[in-house]
């Protein structure tokens, strides 16, 4: 269980708290993973000695297991926990089990884990810079959008999405703005960017549902935006499907869900046209590479979601070197980012040459923890009485 020092209760990024799995092997291998879900709980998921048959515990059901078997195992986890599980966070936790074990298989055989997930299906990967100012005024957080926009450009990014939340469940720190305000702080950064480059907006859950938003989004389309994200609440899949056929900008969702079976609703009955696995929530690299099998059979685009550390990048960036029907994945800039644990827990971390994220060369995920960091966050979650 790892927090980050500075933590901040009232803010809105989950990049402030981790859950980091390491694996080890009889034989000496280790392997990583981390899941995007409140540590507390996703530890209990996983230390929790099981009762019955059908609600075993997750550690408990590997130990003594062939950790190269990886996709077996997550199966056997999911009918062992069934009962306590299938969504929610025992997958999450299952998620953080499922990459260090990808991590895990791919050191025992000397590959890096797209090789063993289907090969190269993609030269490389372009990254989108996700921007989220830390701000409590729309003003500035309009001028922070827009600096931010501008830095990423610099940076060598060729995408960024624009965390665009004055209203709704995702309110950041007070921030308050209406419909036209947004429209308004979007075309600003359309503006400062030109036309070259990618945007996209998360408005993270904002409009109570599909009349209120095809109102407000109504002059997005000039924007040119690559998709709108999360628009309405996560369960209303009706509305997502009016919003996804009633207007043409495409809609993006998924960030939240839990295996397979919930992407196949948001499709089927959402209607979105761009499905965001997070590779620790939605059950780890073997449910996300399903999820994405499914994408591609209905032509849905796969942009992964992300907010974590370097664990996640290198999950994700296996994930859609192996895909592919993968535009873009999301990245959380260490440069624009406030959180140390996001910045500091891994010594090394996919690294954009370019603007593209070249395929990993090293075993496994390609990735080491920071032990001094790593040290320093676990000591803040243990302060938490
Ligand atoms: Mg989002």
């Amino acid at each position: 269980m790892l927090l980050e020092p500075a933590y901040d209760t009232g803010s809105t990024s989950s990049a402030q708290d981790d859950l980091v799995v390491e694996i080890h092997t009889d034989e000496g291998l280790t392997g990583i993973g981390e899941s995007d879900v409140n540590p507390w709980i996703g530890r209990a998921c996983i230390e929790a000695p099981g009762t019955h048959t059908m609600g075993l515990g997750l550690t408990e059901m590997l130990l003594g297991e062939n950790p190269l078997d990886v996709e077996r195992l997550w199966d056997k986890m999911y009918i062992g926990s069934a009962m306590n599980g299938r969504r929610g966070a025992v997958i999450h936790a299952m998620g953080a089990i499922d990459i260090a074990l990808h991590d895990l298989r791919g050191k025992a055989l000397g590959k890096p884990c797209y090789e063993l997930l289907g090969g190269l299906r993609q030269p490389s990967i372009t990254p989108y810079a996700s921007l989220q100012p830390d701000v409590s005024s729309f003003d500035a957080y309009r001028e922070s959008l827009l600096e931010w926009a501008r830095k990423a450009k610099a940076l060598g990014f060729r995408a960024a999405k624009l965390e665009v939340t004055p209203c709704g469940p995702y309110r950041h720190k007070g921030l308050d703005a209406t419909h036209a305000q947004m429209t308004e702080a979007i075309g600003a950064v359309r503006s400062a960017v030109g036309r070259d480059f990618t945007l996209m907006v998360d408005v993270q859950y904002a409009f109570p549902d599909a009349n209120t938003c095809l109102s407000a989004i109504r002059d997005w389309v000039d924007f040119d935006l690559f998709f709108i994200e999360t628009p309405l609440p996560s369960d209303d899949l009706a509305g997502y499907a009016r919003v996804a056929t009633e207007q043409r900008i495409p809609i993006a969702a998924g960030e939240w869900l839990a295996t397979r079976f919930e992407f196949l609703d948001l499709m089927d009955r959402g209607k979105v046209k761009v499905v965001q696995p997070d590779m620790g929530r939605v059950g780890g690299l073997t449910e996300g590479m399903r999820v994405c099998r499914l994408a591609e059979e209905r032509n849905l685009t796969v942009v992964p979601h992300l907010w974590k550390t370097g664990i996640s990048i290198a999950a994700a960036l296996h994930m859609a070197i192996a895909t592919p029907h993968c535009a873009f994945i999301e990245f959380l800039p260490a440069e624009l980012c406030e959180s140390a644990l996001r910045k500091e827990l891994v010594t090394s971390e996919p690294r954009m040459v370019d603007g593209v994220l070249p395929p990993p060369s090293l075993p496994g995920l390609g990735v080491e923890l920071n032990r001094d960091a790593l040290a320093r966050f676990c000591e803040a979650a243990r302060r938490i009485p």
